[in-house]
């Protein structure tokens, strides 16, 4: 047996399919030749329900804009300061509220860890619907003789 000093997750080749267990759960999942480690769908799904729960309205309904929290300043509506994302109490009230300019086209930003692994489970679902076309079709092919 070969050693790897890279973690590899127990995957197995059907036919022209790959499965490999997901990292969480242990379950088997469809992924492409160059994956070395997935997460199934089922998980993929709750960390994106934990990570991005309500999203949208606590965006609007703090009216920070995206990233406030790495601005050197911002001061929030009510006044309260942020340094970095830290709260400075003493500060509270003691500024004007940063102005957040409605950003109406999204800027090409650094993708953060979960905006890749979004990107990468949309990629993963895409894959599975082609597979599985492509066995559909030659279910199909072998039924019909
Ligand atoms: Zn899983």
């Amino acid at each position: 047996m070969v050693r790897k000093k890279k973690i590899e997750y127990h995957s197995y080749t059907e036919g022209n399919t790959r499965y490999m267990s997901c990292q969480i759960c242990g379950n088997y999942e469809i992924v492409g030749e160059e994956a070395v480690a997935v997460k199934c769908s089922r998980c993929v799904s709750m960390i994106m329900m934990r990570e991005f729960p309500i999203e949208d309205k606590s965006y609007k309904s703090t009216g920070r804009p995206v990233g406030w929290h790495w601005m050197k300043e911002f001061v929030d509506k009510d006044g309260k300061v942020f340094h970095k994302g830290k709260e400075q109490p003493k500060l509270k009230g003691t500024l004007k509220p940063t102005k957040v300019k409605p950003s109406k086209k999204r800027k090409t930003k650094r993708r953060t860890r979960d905006q890749i692994l979004v990107a990468k489970y949309k990629e993963k679902q895409k894959l599975k619907r082609e597979l599985k076309k492509q066995q559909d079709f030659l279910n199909h092919k072998t039924e019909d003789k």
